[in-house]
Formats: structure tokens, sequence, C-alpha cells
């Protein structure tokens, strides 16, 4: 297993991964809508990477983190332990660099996530989540065959990737005042706070964190790592119960605060996406809007950016949120 570099990643780190990315990962659109800022009073410019290859941001992140790889490294491959977006993202970029990928998921994982990060051509090994330990398995697996382990945040170039979505929107738009960021692990907010400091803009930066796992704004008003018990939200990809040191180190550094949106919050803002912009967002995309809509925070005639994180969403459930 080639050992993690345990260096922070920087501005100058982004910006080269922005470069990496250029015809690989999609200049996602930013969206407007008139509907939008007349509930807040507001100028919003949505960065949607609903839109993204494999429906979510994490393909910036996977992608710039696997081109790095040395070409002996390349040759034994790539694992992670995600279930969701990162497995997924992990699974595409292996594919295109030509790199075989293993995923650890749970054996009662959706079958639909099996099935996207196989059809991408990824090996997938389950395990049993009440039984065994995934870190575990993936680290002995990774001991064994000699694959590098590719954390969803606690990976430097995983969040210099991140990053670019927020660099891409910040050069788009110019003079924001206020950038509204999903937090899970960390790891995209804290590459758009390298990505603003790349640029020299002012924009004030908040995380959006679910109400029910506000593990990452403990830590930032406790000044360390305040890990959570396992939260219950539909934001699926914020479930991470501790932020990544990396992140954290940043994030306390650089950020302006982070709020928080709750469940009706969520489902609130997905049907608004639905109705009024005609655009698939999953709860945890919704992050960022619903916190710049609900999380106290003046933005009356304020540019604001909003990173709508993801869209994938099973339909079933999908359709559940719509019609409540
Ligand atoms: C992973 C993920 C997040 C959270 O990102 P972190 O880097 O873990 O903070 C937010 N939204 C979506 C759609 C995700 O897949």
């Amino acid at each position: 297993m080639t050992p993690i570099a345990p260096h922070a990643p920087t501005a100058a780190d982004v910006l080269a991964a922005a470069q990496r990315l250029q015809g690989v990962a999609h200049r996602t659109p930013v969206l407007h809508s008139g509907m939008a800022d007349e509930l807040l009073g507001a100028q919003l410019f949505f960065k949607c990477e609903n839109l993204q290859r494999t429906g979510s941001f994490k393909f910036r992140g996977a992608y710039n983190a696997l081109a790095q790889l040395d070409a002996a490294q390349r040759q034994r491959g790539v694992l992670t332990f995600s279930a969701g977006n990162h497995a997924q993202a992990i699974a595409l970029a292996a594919r295109l660099l030509d790199i075989p990928a293993l995923v650890v998921m749970p054996e009662d994982a959706a079958a639909a996530k099996m099935a996207a990060a196989r059809s991408y051509g990824a090996q997938v090994v389950t395990y049993n989540r009440f039984s065994e330990d995934r870190e575990a398995i993936s680290r002995r697996i990774a001991q064994e065959r000699g694959m590098a382990l590719i954390p969803p945040s606690e990976h430097p170039q995983v969040i210099a990737g991140q990053g670019t979505a927020a660099l891409e929107l910040l050069q788009e738009v110019p003079r924001l005042h206020y950038l509204f960021v999903p937090v899970g692990g960390g790891g995209l907010f804290a590459g758009s706070l390298l990505a603003r400091q790349a640029l020299g803009s002012s924009c004030e930066t908040w995380g959006v964190e679910p109400e029910a796992a506000n593990d990452a704004q403990q830590s930032l008003r406790s000044g360390q790592i305040v890990q959570i018990a396992e939260p219950r939200t539909i934001a699926d990809g914020a479930l991470s119960t501790a932020l990544s040191p990396l992140a954290f180190a940043l994030i306390g550094q650089h950020a302006e605060g982070i709020t928080t949106a709750s469940d009706p919050q969520l489902v609130q803002a997905l049907r608004f996406f639905a109705e009024r912009m005609k655009t698939v967002v999953e709860p945890t995309g919704a992050l960022a809007f619903a916190g710049a809509r609900h999380g106290g925070i003046e933005l009356r005639g304020k540019r604001v950016g909003i990173i709508v994180s993801g869209g994938n969403v099973d339909l079933a459930r999908y359709a559940r949120f719509l019609s409540d």
C-alpha cells in the first residue's frame, strides 16, 4: 500500500487540479432562478454538480488523485470503502485511467449502487455491516494486493480536486458576496476554501450540514474534531460522524462558519429544484440551498453562490420525497 502523503493541500493544488480535469470533468452549468431570487431577496447562482460525470462533484477529487499515481501503483490498482458517490467516482476515474479498482460495500447496499460501481468496471467486495469493520477489510486487501486506498476526504489531492467546482463558480460569477457548500467529511468545503484563496476572493464561505449531523459545526466551535453518534438524516452523502483531519485543519483556519438544514427543509428544497428549476437533486445536494434559505444568515441584496453537490437518488425514494 502506498502511504498517503500527509501534506496539506494548497491553493496551488486546486489550480493544478483544474488543469488536470480540463476536458475530463464536465464544466457544469451555473443556473439562475427568478423564483429563488425572489424567495431570498438575493441573487442566487447554482453550480450544478448534479450534472457532473457520475452525478456528483466526487468525480473531480477521485480523478485528480488517481491521475497522480505512478505507473507501478496504477498497475496494482486502487480501492475505496464508500458505498456512495465516491465509489462511483473512483470506479469511473479508474476506468478512464486504465487502473483496476475495487470497492468495499456493505452486502445490504442498494443494488443500484453496486450495479453502478460494477458498470464502471470496478470489482465489488461485500462485508457485513453489523459484524465486520470496513476499514480493517480495506486495509487488509490494500496490503495483500498493494492497492492504494483512496478515502473520500482524508487525501490532499481529493480535497484539491473537489475545490475545482467552487473555483469554476467563482471564476464564472465575479463578485460573489457569499458561497454555501455542503459538508460531510469536509473535503468539498475545505477544497472550496482553497479555491477562494487561489482567486484572492473575499467571498464569505459557509458550510451547511444536516441538523442531525452537525459534527463539523460543533468542531468549528470547540476548536477540535468532535465525533457524533451515527446520525439519522435523509442526507445520505453527509452521514460522516467526524471531519477528516486534513479538512478540519483548513476549515478551522479559513471558514466563516457552518450552518444547518433540517430534513423537512431539504425535502422542500428538492421539490423547489424539481418544480421550479427542472433539475433532479439528491437530499445532500440540496443542503447548500436549504442552508442559505433557512440558516439565519442575512442575504438580502447579496450575490450568493450555491454548490448543488449531487443528483444520485433512487427514483422510488425520490418520488416519495416529491409526493409526501
Ligand atoms: C460526498 C458528498 C457531499 C459531502 O462532501 P464531503 O467532501 O464529504 O464533505 C455532499 N454532497 C454530495 C452529493 C456528496 O456525494
